[in-house]
């Protein structure tokens, strides 16, 4: 009973949050960065947080994460850290030769008023920025928002080498949100398969999911390149997915290169891909390829054979917003009901947008953003659930409550395999599905007495 002392009568608190289900800002900044080719992360604060958002990402993608910074001390904190700033960006060209700088800020930096456009400007200006290589930026103060929110900002900030010539490259820019590397090596599959021509961004895979080669690599083959993110501005369109992490990068692009933009779920489940290949299909103006219509019939096909095992079963999903929406949509159109529905970001909308999607409910339905894992503690301890659906962190509470965990968002810590299999596409959602269904086979198995103990489903 490792978290005995939560109560089951609900407090309502404003001013305490208890076992957050989010982490800070610049977390999400340094993975949107690493998405970028030749890229190193450039924390502008104290040692300490740069420390702990590196091992943050280490720890779930089971990586070495290379990331500098500022080290502010005490001279930094009091006067500003624009001296720390510049000396850094020198020794970072110098020393590693990354192609990218990107910086992201700390509360620290933030609470002092620390001017990034002055300070890259400044850099600029004394030639601490070599012909040809580039620093990024964005502002990510972690007392509002959350990781979410600062991986957002970094993939708005990448777009400041974006440029427009007056002539469309025939590209269709794919911002993917946070999902794992192996999220948008499918998606850039999946694309290929319908012919087309796509700039994804950020992107991680082959960054964070590559290979043992015997050699270390500084700066891995993966990720987005600065030619190919210059050349956003002129492509013929954006496809966002997911409102909270990719929305802003689009309607910029939209607004400074008439570049028009759509805002589509992430692609997890069958209705949210199915938009998604529809999007894809309307913009090559083709028809769906076979190998992607059987791989949907597959889906399919598993949801009807499995439906009795997943009807009307009760499930807790705690995690990022963008995440939550689609995979509320997937477990919906299964006739599994998600009852208890947390997100640390915060940000109204998302209730409502929760609500509308568990309208036909045949249970009560909790949503919070803004909320914690001890508020969805305490709602599991008055309506238990089936299944919870969320990161490491859970297993807490999946331990007291004797509840099965299907292990998914940021951070896992305790598992393999979310850099390697993916869950988007209409393949993700089978994977995603043989994991929901394990749990709560292996449940039954676990529990179900001697007469009714089955060998065969
Ligand atoms: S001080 Fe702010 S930026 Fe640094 S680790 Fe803490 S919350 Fe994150």
């Amino acid at each position: 009973m490792l978290l005995r002392h939560t109560p089951k009568e609900i407090t309502e608190r404003s001013a305490l949050s208890i076992n957050p289900a989010k982490t800070c800002q610049p977390v999400g900044a340094m993975y949107a960065s690493l998405g970028v080719h030749g890229c190193l992360p450039h924390s502008h604060g104290s040692q300490g947080c740069c420390a702990y958002h590196r091992s943050a990402l280490t720890r779930h993608y089971k990586e070495p994460i290379s990331a500098a910074t500022s080290s502010f001390t005490e001279g930094a904190s009091v006067f500003g850290g624009q001296a720390n700033l510049l000396q850094a960006i020198e020794n970072i060209f110098t020393v590693y030769e990354p192609e990218v700088i990107a910086v992201h800020t700390t509360c620290l930096s933030e609470t002092i008023g620390d001017d990034l456009p002055q300070m890259t400007d400044k850099a600029r200006e004394s030639g601490k920025i070599p012909d040809g290589k580039h620093v990024i930026f964005a502002n990510t103060p972690s007392y509002v928002g959350s990781h979410v929110t600062g991986f957002s900002n970094m993939v708005k900030g990448m777009l400041r080498v974006a440029e427009s010539t007056g002539k469309k490259n025939g590209k269709v820019n794919i911002i993917p949100g946070w999902v794992e590397p192996a999220d948008m090596e499918e998606i850039k599959r999946l694309c290929a398969l319908i012919g087309v021509a796509i700039t994804l961004f950020p992107d991680t895979s082959g960054v964070l999911n590559g290979p043992m080669s015997g050699q270390y690599k500084m700066f891995p083959e993966g990720g987005v390149t600065i030619r190919e993110l210059k050349g956003t501005g002129d492509a013929i369109g954006t496809l966002a997915l997911g409102d909270w992490c990719s929305a802003d990068a689009a309607r910029y692009l939209d607004s400074q290169f008439k570049v028009p933009c759509r805002i589509l779920e992430m692609p997890f489940g069958l209705k949210a891909t199915d938009r998604f290949i529809d999007a894809l299909r309307t913009i090559a103006g083709v028809s769906v390829p076979e190998e992607i219509a059987h791989e949907r019939g597959q889906l399919v096909d598993l949801i009807s054979d499995m439906h009795q095992y997943f009807y009307h079963k009760k499930v807790a999903l705690v995690g990022d917003p963008d995440q939550l929406i689609a995979l509320t949509e997937f477990f919906t159109s299964i006739d599994m009901w998600p009852i208890h529905i947390v997100t640390g970001t915060p940000g109204k909308r998302f209730e409502k947008k929760i609500k509308k999607l568990t309208e036909g409910s045949p249970f009560p339905v909790n949503v919070r953003s803004a909320g914690d894992m001890f508020l969805l503690h305490q709602w599991i301890k008055n309506e238990p659930v089936d299944l919870i659906l969320g990161n490491t962190y859970c297993k807490y509470i999946a331990r007291d409550e004797d509840i099965p965990q299907v292990r998914f968002g940021f951070p896992i810590l305790d598992r393999v395999g979310h850099q390697y299999f993916p869950t988007v596409g209409y393949k993700g959602g089978i994977r995603l599905l043989e994991k929901v269904l394990n749990a709560l086979l292996d449940r039954k198995d676990r529990d179900d007495s001697e007469q009714s103990f089955e060998l065969v489903l």
